[in-house]
């Protein structure tokens, strides 16, 4: 399919599309071509700076978190219609600067990215806290959840559009204004969603997008005085520094990071399914994905098993051209994240690991310039190794036998990590204790992947504080403030002897 060469896209700052202080222009290729796709505005500080203001503004006069409730309700509705009404369009340029197959993009990202919203909008109906009272005896006390004020928000390469929900969803629901940076390498749709969103009626300056380097523009948003509140989903690494920046004014720090999720396989698990469920779970957006199954730890009773059937299903998995219906698996993000995987690759199998699929780099016909890499099951792994311990962020999963479950729980908790988990048994009891046990946010039974608007994604450890999604992400976004109102109306109060003058007598 022919590449669509789109025009520049300028950034979004107090409703208008704008052009950097910097005069400078970054350049959007697709990883499967190489080709030039976009260009977007190389922010700066002082872009920053504007984006605050304009932020800031608009939430010191309550545009947004004074309007009435149903109109918020009615405009994030309308944003969720909006990503549907344009769901073909937008994960076609979602495809074309992630290089991962369209049918991913529009399939999954799309169709939950507005489900998403819709959720949020739910949540701005259903503001909880404690019950009114008169706690002390003589005062009514009573809880109110108020937005924030500017959040900044950060967000990845993996899944740009859908990251970017995850963040403006909540922040949106609770009232807050937002500057957002999307990641250099895929900025394209986040700026489509600015537009969006003023198409949908959110007022102006309440959704701000500046694009740039992370170290730049993230960084300027994670170190200003006039944010109150910075969000990241990208690198553990990047979640450090951004946590140092935000020091400056004590800004509150919600970090999704990264991730290395374990997939236990026990003796008496379906074998075909858990093959099925490590091959989806691993696989998944070439594997770039913070909750891919990237561990295995399976029974020696079903090794054998399990392996052959899973190489079976890697080899069958079709690579090739992003926008071809019969792809299963487009390119990863860049070159760079190739030589990354194919690295950890190579020196696993120097260092006694076996590869059962894949392991290279395929030629995909049209495509001599595609950051392609074949799946890759990889076996006989030893826990200590690299490619067990450390975000590989492709599409390889490494294969380790156990013989007892308290061998496979103490593995699979030995990582830096604890995004997500999942084990694969008939036997209730060992699930109960699997989710008792295993150290992450997100423990799975029969599955892995699966993700729903209503409940909390968010790590353990190494990968973050804070959820995404559910009331729980929605109550982060807000402060809760304590409003006491005195009810005797007496002057001389029975406590004030202790502060000054005499204790009342009896
Ligand atoms: P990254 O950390 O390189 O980049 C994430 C964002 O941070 C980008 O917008 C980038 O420009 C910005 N950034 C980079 N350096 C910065 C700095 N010094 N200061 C401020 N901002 C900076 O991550 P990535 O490679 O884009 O994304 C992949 C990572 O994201 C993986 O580790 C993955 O596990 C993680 N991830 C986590 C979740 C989750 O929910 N926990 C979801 C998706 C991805």
């Amino acid at each position: 399919m022919a590449v669509e060469v789109i025009t520049d896209s300028p950034m979004f700052i107090d409703g208008r599309s704008v052009l950097s202080t910097s005069g400078r222009w970054l350049e959007v290729h697709s990883p499967a071509t190489g080709e030039l796709v976009g260009r977007v505005p190389d922010g700066t500080e002082a872009d920053v700076d504007l984006a605050v203001a304009a932020a800031r503004a608009a939430f010191k006069d309550g545009r947004w978190h004074r309007m009435a409730m149903p109109e918020r309700v009615a405009i994030m509705n309308r944003l969720g219609d909006l990503l549907d009404r344009d769901a073909d369009e937008l994960a076609r340029l979602e495809t074309l600067q992630t290089g991962t197959s369209y049918k991913l993009r529009r399939d999954s990202d799309f169709a939950f990215a507005s489900d998403n919203l819709r959720f949020f909008a739910t949540q701005i109906r259903n503001l909880e806290g404690k019950a009114a009272y008169e706690y002390s005896g003589s005062h009514t006390s009573f809880i109110r959840r108020e937005p924030i004020g500017v959040v900044g928000q950060v967000s990845p390469w993996n899944y740009p559009m859908w990251m970017a929900i995850w963040k403006i969803g909540p922040a949106l629901a609770a009232g807050n204004s937002i500057v957002l940076k999307p990641a250099s390498a895929t900025p394209l749709t986040t700026i489509r969603l600015a537009e969006l969103a003023l198409e949908a009626g959110l007022p102006v300056g309440v959704l701000n997008v500046v694009t740039g380097r992370g170290d730049v523009v993230g960084a300027a948003i994670a170190a200003h005085m006039d944010v109150d509140l910075i969000s990241l989903t990208g690198d553990t690494a990047t979640g450090k520094t951004i946590q140092a920046l935000a020091a400056g004014n004590l800004k509150r720090v919600h970090l999704e990071l990264g991730g290395k999720a374990p997939f236990i396989v026990c003796a008496d698990a379906d074998v075909e399914a858990a093959a099925r469920g490590a091959t989806a779970g691993a696989l998944v957006n070439g594997g770039q994905d913070c909750t891919a199954a990237t561990r295995a730890y399976v029974h020696r009773s079903v090794y054998d098993a399990f392996v052959a059937r899973t190489a079976e299903l890697f080899d069958s998995v079709r690579v090739g051209d992003p926008f071809d219906p019969t792809t299963d698996l487009g390119t990863l993000i860049s070159q760079a994240q190739v030589a990354r995987a194919d690295g950890f690759v190579q020196r696993a199998v120097a260092d006694g690991a076996r590869v059962a699929a894949g392991g290279y780099r395929p030629d995909v016909p049209g495509h001599p310039d595609g950051a392609f890499y074949r799946p890759t099951l990889i076996v006989d792994c030893t826990q200590d190794s690299e490619i067990v311990q450390n975000e590989v962020f492709g599409p390889v999963l490494a294969v380790l036998p156990f013989d007892t479950i308290e061998e496979a729980f103490e593995n699979a908790n030995d990582t830096i990590y604890g995004l997500a988990a999942s084990i694969w048994t008939s036997d209730v009891r060992v699930a109960m204790e699997a989710a008792r046990t295993l150290n992450f946010g997100h423990v799975q039974v029969n599955d892995h992947l699966m993700v729903t608007s209503e409940m909390p994604h968010g790590g353990f450890k190494q990968s973050g504080t804070g959820k995404d999604m559910s009331t729980y992400s929605f109550e982060e976004y807000t402060q809760v403030k304590h409003v006491m109102l005195e009810l005797t109306g007496e002057a001389e109060k029975g406590w004030h002897y202790t502060v000054f003058g005499e204790k009342p007598s009896e």
